[in-house]
């Protein structure tokens, strides 16, 4: 593997927030102005920065590689409303990672005037430790296989056969509108639950025909996968209990088990034939393909730079910089 690029993406300060803040920026680096703490990253976006700006600093590169066979993942990281599914869905005023990325496929695949495609999409949930299908509302509580055909897969996950990109986000928005969860509970629910919207992309050699199989390289898959993570926070601090408890436990537990192997894979595990806690979470094992091997990793983290969120913001650096 690649080693993982990381890019952080402060939010703009809300006008309850406008406060100095207790953070500078300086290219790549981002430090509290006491001193007390220093991170650099490949890439320190300033709070005024664009999607689009994120989207070519390493997504678009990303993109274009899954198009060519290779597997691609990109994660927003960060404490709840630092703006990650602002960053990954968009907004009104501005499209995401997801829509710029579904475009910037369908464009490339178009140019490939050698190979015949075929896209496939799938959108999943994992609440709670268990996996959710967003595509079809009726399926819960999915179980992950493994086979020599098709490798590690979610039993049962609808993948849909899409032909433009206006297909896609239709059915991002309908995932969207079926989640098993009210208006008011939104907030609270989505901070505790991992988005994974992936497209798969199938392509065959047009020279090689119906021989397609006695040819190397003929027929390639990979996939891409943009993940919204939960929500950072520790559970401990907004004084979770019971069921809250249980849920914020899970998420640690996945992003816990996220950061393990992240650093594992940065410190050469797997090449170096080590092991690597894949099993240790669902996400980490749904996104096994999509992690090691020959796959290319972006993390984007987002942080606030208000004063009252320092501590998550730099607990958000401190998890970003394991990858490093
Ligand atoms: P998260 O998904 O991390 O919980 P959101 O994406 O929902 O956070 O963002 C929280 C709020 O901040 C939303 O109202 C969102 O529209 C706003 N926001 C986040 N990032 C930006 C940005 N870069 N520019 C403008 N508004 C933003
Ligand atoms: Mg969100």
């Amino acid at each position: 593997m690649e080693r993982i690029y990381v890019a952080v993406r402060p939010r703009p300060l809300s006008p309850e927030e406008s406060e100095t803040s207790p953070w500078r920026i300086s290219g790549n680096t981002i430090s509290l102005s006491n001193h007390s703490s220093k991170f650099e990253f490949d890439r320190v976006f300033g709070e005024d920065c664009k999607t689009v700006d994120i989207f070519g600093s390493r997504t678009k590169e990303i993109v274009a590689s899954v198009v060519r066979g290779f597997n691609g993942t990109v994660f927003a990281y960060g404490q709840t409303s630092s703006g990650k599914t602002y960053t990954m869905r968009g907004s009104a005023n501005e499209p995401g990672i997801i829509p710029l990325s579904v475009h910037e496929l369908f464009c490339s695949i178009q140019e490939k005037m050698d190979r015949e495609f075929l896209l496939r999409m799938s959108y999943m949930e994992i609440y709670n430790e268990e996996i959710n299908d967003l595509l079809a509302p009726e399926h819960r509580k999915l179980q992950i296989h493994e086979s020599l055909e098709r490798g590690i897969y979610v039993a049962g996950l609808k993948e849909e056969i899409v032909t433009t990109p206006e297909q896609v986000l239709k059915l991002v928005e309908f995932g969207e509108s079926h989640r098993h969860i009210g208006e008011t509970n939104m907030n609270l629910y989505s901070s505790r639950s991992h988005t994974i919207f992936r497209m798969i992309v199938e392509s065959r050699d047009r020279s090689v025909g119906d021989n397609s199989f006695n040819c190397f390289d003929a027929v390639r898959v990979s996939a891409l996968n943009l993940v919204d993570l939960a929500g950072s926070e520790r559970a401990g601090k907004t004084g979770a209990e019971g069921m809250r408890l249980k849920e914020g436990s899970h998420i640690n537990k996945s992003l816990m088990a996220l950061g393990t192997v992240i650093k594992k894979l940065s410190d050469g595990a797997e090449s170096l034939g080590g092991h690597v806690p894949y099993r240790d979470s669902k996400l980490t094992r749904i996104l096994q393909p999509a992690l090691g091997g020959n796959t290319n990793t972006t993390m984007i983290c987002n942080i606030t730079l208000s004063q009252i969120h320092a501590d998550e913001t730099k607990s958000t650096l401190l998890f970003a910089s394991r990858a490093l």
